[in-house]
């Protein structure tokens, strides 16, 4: 069956999404994974439930059309990206709505979502007419050294529920602009954006096989089965460190090369000179994008000692006044969690650290009903050794700490196994570059409370991953040079 998407559907209709897998260009009937509104509990829809089987043949699929995709002119690729950016942005109010849908993230998060996810495509496009190989000589002048950069082979991307369609473009633009062919296993809560961007794919011009999607709710044996498979070549992942780790054992027995994007703990440092309005901008952004769930999301606030009060005061007020509602409803600031145990996690690490000495100068408390609301919640008065200090939160908390000296801020920051993000406030331009090198992360943020950017290398040190995606160095993780020793 292959029910090929017509022109002027909804993509925002959940039921539209409910076919089943996407493989070799086919959508495969199958049920069995229900797909909530994180903000009433209700079933939006059902998709498939894939099996080693299903897995084997997409896997099949992917090789199938491994070779055409490869000798595909690179100009051809990036055009099929390009298109298929066009078409993420004519439809991004609808992904936007399936975003907000699935995942319960507010509308202005969402569209801010498509339109980076989009971005990928667009960026991934101009840069697949720009891989460049090497020519040198040797030294010894015996010879010349050639190095090309050819397409590592069939890759299998892993993507987690917090960025749905960011996640997946991320990995898909790099790995097809690379020449890759791709099979993309999304998070069973947000399977349908994913859906509604392989439709797009298709319009777009996206060959049959070249992107596969499939869901699964066995996602370790599904994932197993296609890693033993010798024809995989590569594992790129984002989602927690935990299951980076079991993954990266899983794929050193057939020697995959993987690329992770794993948990983070971010610091929020504030010196007494940073300008307070403008902190407390980026401490917003920093802390509520996503209503907190993102590995980039400040995690711990370090205050200095004169302005610490200030701080706190301002952030309360700005927290306190956010509205709370459903991720689709427009006046929403502040959409659900995505589970009902992601509601429990938080409340547990702030249940915690008031027991041991925190105050909530707001919120405090999971919310009742039926949705997964949690409040904005600030702390204050926060020891060092509570859970929350060590552990992602993934909502929309901010513990806030107070210090005295540079030092002790550069040592607070690097207490913790994660390295991924990290944000340095001051009006000194030399302390904040001087504290940001000396802060163990992939990314500082420097009187900015955002830093994602499609052109610059998204990652992190430590327990908070491998690799880099998007920039220049997005495609590399998708190439494998091969060198000529060439005499002539
Ligand atoms: P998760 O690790 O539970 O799941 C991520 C993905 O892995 C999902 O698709 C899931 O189905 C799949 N998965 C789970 N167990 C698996 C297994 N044994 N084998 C194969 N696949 C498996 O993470 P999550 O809860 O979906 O996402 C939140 C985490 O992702 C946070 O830790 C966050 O920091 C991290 N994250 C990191 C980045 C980054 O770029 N560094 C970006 C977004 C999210």
């Amino acid at each position: 069956m292959n029910l090929r998407s017509p022109r002027n559907v909804n993509y925002a209709d959940p039921s539209l999404h409910a076919h089943g897998l996407y493989i070799g260009g086919a959508w495969l009937p199958g049920s069995g994974i229900p797909v909530m509104d994180p903000s009433t509990a209700s079933i939006l829809a059902e998709v498939a439930d894939a099996s080693i089987e299903d897995a084997r043949r997409a896997v099949d699929a992917a090789d199938a059309a491994a070779a055409g995709w490869r000798a595909t002119p690179a100009r051809q690729r990036a055009e099929i990206l390009r298109r298929w950016f066009g078409l993420m942005t004519e439809h991004s109010e609808e992904l936007a709505t399936l975003i907000s849908l699935e995942n319960g993230k507010a509308l202005p998060d969402a569209r801010g979502e498509v339109a980076y996810a989009a971005e990928f495509f667009r960026w991934y496009a101009e840069e697949a007419v720009r891989i460049a190989g090497e020519f040198r000589h040797a030294p010894s002048g015996a010879n010349h050294i050639l190095v090309d950069h050819e397409p590592i082979g069939i890759s299998i991307l892993i993507t987690p529920w917090n960025f749905p369609a960011a996640m997946a473009t991320r990995k898909i633009g790099p790995a097809l602009a690379a020449g890759c062919t791709v099979i993309l296993k999304p998070a069973s809560e947000t399977p349908l954006t994913a859906y509604a961007m392989a439709r797009l794919g298709e319009e777009a011009g996206v060959p049959a096989g070249v992107v596969n999607v499939l869901t699964t709710r066995n996602s370790g044996p599904v994932v197993n089965a296609m890693l033993a498979d010798p024809r995989v070549r590569k594992l790129s992942f984002t989602g927690s460190t935990g299951v980076g780790r079991i993954l990266l054992a899983e794929a050193a027995k057939s020697v995959v090369s993987c690329s992770m994007e794993l948990g983070g703990n971010a610091p929020f440092i504030v010196f007494d000179d940073a300008d307070l309005g403008a902190t407390l901008d980026g401490a917003m952004i920093a802390k509520m994008r996503n209503a907190g769930e993102a590995c980039t999301a400040a995690n711990r606030f370090y205050a200095q000692a004169g302005i610490h009060d200030a701080f706190v005061k301002g952030l309360t007020e700005r927290m306190a006044d956010l509205k709370i509602g459903a991720g689709y409803d427009p006046a929403t600031q502040c959409g659900p969690m995505i589970t009902r145990k992601a509601v429990q996690n938080i409340d547990r690490v702030v249940a915690e650290a008031i027991e041991r000495g925190a105050r909530a100068t707001t919120g405090g408390a999971p919310l009742p009903g039926d949705g997964y609301f949690y409040p904005p919640t600030v702390l204050e008065n926060v020891p060092a050794t509570a859970a929350i200090a060590h552990e992602e939160i993934f909502g929309p908390v901010a513990p806030v700490y107070k210090f005295e000296t540079e030092e002790e801020a550069i040592r607070l920051a690097n207490d913790t196994e994660y390295g991924l993000a990290a944000y340095v406030f001051s009006r000194d331009l030399s302390r904040a570059m001087r504290v940001g090198k000396g802060i163990e992360s992939g990314m500082v943020a420097i009187n900015r409370g955002l830093m994602s950017d499609p052109a610059a290398p998204f990652g992190g040190v430590k327990q908070s991953g491998l690799g880099r995606e998007g920039g220049v160095r997005g495609i590399l993780e998708f190439v494998e040079p091969k060198y000529f020793a060439v005499e002539f």
